[in-house]
């Protein structure tokens, strides 16, 4: 699938829009969330537009579970490897931009 024009996340990774960068290689993004909702609030996206997590797991398997290694890695560093993991998938389970990203919550004991 192509970068869509009025994706903000493709804006964000493109650096049309600033973002609060923690992270970034050839094939992936992460920046701070905007509203956090923990101590460390990171979202982890793939370069490439993809609406949801299931369509990234469709097409490219390998750069889910890249995000994961990069969350695990964010974790790592930031709460000795503890972390929780949110790809909101649909309008009904909350989620608002549809280019899949991975919330990661981690940097404080979360909440049940
Ligand atoms: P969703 O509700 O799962 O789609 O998550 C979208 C997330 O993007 C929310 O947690 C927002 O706070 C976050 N967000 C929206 N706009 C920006 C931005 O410009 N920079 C960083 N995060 C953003």
């Amino acid at each position: 699938m192509s970068e869509s024009e009025d994706c903000l996340f493709c804006k964000i990774i493109a650096g049309e829009i600033p973002s609060g960068k923690v992270y970034e290689d050839d094939t992936t993004y992460a920046f701070k969330d905007i509203n956090p909702k923990a101590k460390v609030h990171v979202l982890v996206v793939p370069r490439k537009h993809y609406a949801n997590v299931a369509e990234l797991a469709q097409a490219d398997p390998a750069e889910l579970a890249h995000i994961v290694e990069v969350a695990q890695s964010i974790a790592d560093r930031e709460f000795h490897g503890a972390y929780r993991l949110i790809f909101n998938t649909g309008l009904d389970a909350g989620q608002t931009v549809f280019h899949v990203h991975a919330h990661v919550l981690t940097g404080e004991t979360l909440d049940e």
